[in-house]
């Protein structure tokens, strides 16, 4: 089947007690044991698992290509719980440019718990070979990274860490369906199903995708339920109804956020522009092997600094001054100023995250703002 086809069918069955085409919602913590003593249908307590979760860790893993996912209550809880099914003394690569959230996990709580870690430019795989040592299991990969949509390319990475006999995480939160990490090498998908998933800013959620049944994967799992980050049912439910448009919200995204990348790349008050679909920026060539579309995420840099992008976020009509990414409404966020002490974001730059309204009106809106 094709992904538009998948995503609308893969974890959904006509409900067979009533016939319903939308899938129900079960609330309830606990299911009734058989008179044996045990459960043939399936589920116990929700915690250890529920139908609509169930559907969902189906439906995503579908969606992907893999052998099962384990879901949590977001995104962070998921990285987690990967972080977690390492050991102490174990040794990490980590993309330099990776979600901030992730970053500071590995620096606030992993390290005291034993992890190494390195964080390295993965669009430079020279610089992945010399970081990588015996004790090195797992490399963490992002692409395009946030917020300067550096290009990581996932095939090259994947070999190297591979041949140190490591694993290879692909946090595919900001390209899915436009990207297929398994068939690059990666060994797991992680996605903050917050954005682009769920897709209209009402839901939080991550989830762990697998591409086969390795062992690390089950230790995973049993953080899930012994660990209990889990996500509400009606949660799940939320997000696998967003997955049913996902591809061609993922189109509609992408156009978007190509024309208006056009734009900002002529506009005189812009000094750079990184959208990977740019045949002018670093990871362009890369990008355009590995993915099928660019995404809707972008960001640009104003020629005269931080006063200036946060004027500009500020004179914005359309454009909602917000954090996180992948809703129908198109945000605009200042990152270095929410990041704080230790960002990585120039002064100057303004993310965006490009929705579903009308291009023309998101271009008007910024060129107001630009003055
Ligand atoms: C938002 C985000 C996360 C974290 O997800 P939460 O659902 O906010 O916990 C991880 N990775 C990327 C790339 C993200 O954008």
């Amino acid at each position: 089947m094709k992904i538009e086809t998948l995503a609308v069918h893969a974890g959904h069955t006509v409900d067979p007690a009533t016939g319903a085409v939308a899938s129900p919602i079960y609330l309830s913590t606990t299911f009734e044991r058989d008179i044996k003593g045990t459960y043939s249908r399936g589920f116990m307590y929700t915690r250890n698992d529920n139908p609509n979760r169930h559907a969902l860790e189906q439906g995503i893993s579908a969606l992907e290509g893999g052998a099962g996912a384990a879901a949590f209550a977001s995104g962070t809880g998921a990285t987690m719980a990967v972080f977690q099914a390492l050991a102490p003394g174990d040794h990490i690569l980590a993309h330099v440019d990776a979600y901030y959230g992730t970053t500071r996990l590995l620096r606030e709580i992993f390290l005291r718990w034993g992890l190494q870690a390195d964080f390295i430019d993965m669009s430079n795989l020279a610089a992945v070979k010399k970081a990588l040592r015996a004790k090195t299991k797992l490399a963490w990969m992002e692409t395009p990274s946030n917020p300067l949509l550096k290009i990581v390319d996932i095939a090259a990475v994947s070999q190297i860490v591979h041949d140190a006999d490591a694993i290879c995480v692909c946090d595919n939160t900001w390209a899915p369906v436009l990207q297929r990490p398994f068939e690059l090498g990666a060994d797991l998908i992680l996605h903050s199903t917050t954005k682009y998933f769920g897709g209209h800013c009402d839901v939080m959620g991550g989830i762990i995708v697998t591409k086969d049944g390795n062992e690390f994967f089950q230790r995973i799992r049993s953080i899930q339920y012994e660990g209990g980050t889990v996500p509400s049912p009606f949660d799940c439910w939320l997000i696998l109804r967003g997955m049913r448009t996902l591809p061609w919200r993922m189109r509609a995204h992408s156009e978007n956020a190509a024309k208006i990348a056009d734009f900002l790349a002529q506009h005189p008050k812009v000094d750079r522009v990184h959208y990977p679909g740019l045949s002018s920026s670093a990871g362009h060539d890369i990008a355009e092997r590995q993915m099928s579309l660019f995404g809707g995420m972008l960001s640009f840099e104003v020629k005269d600094g931080g006063d200036m992008a946060m004027s500009v976020a500020a004179k914005t009509k359309i454009f909602i001054r917000a954090t996180s990414l992948g809703g129908v409404e198109s945000l605009i966020e200042h990152r270095a100023s929410i990041e704080g002490a230790g960002t990585t974001s120039p002064e100057g730059l303004l993310r965006l995250s490009i929705g579903l309204e009308n291009a023309d009106d998101l271009i008007e809106d910024l060129d107001q703002a630009l003055g």
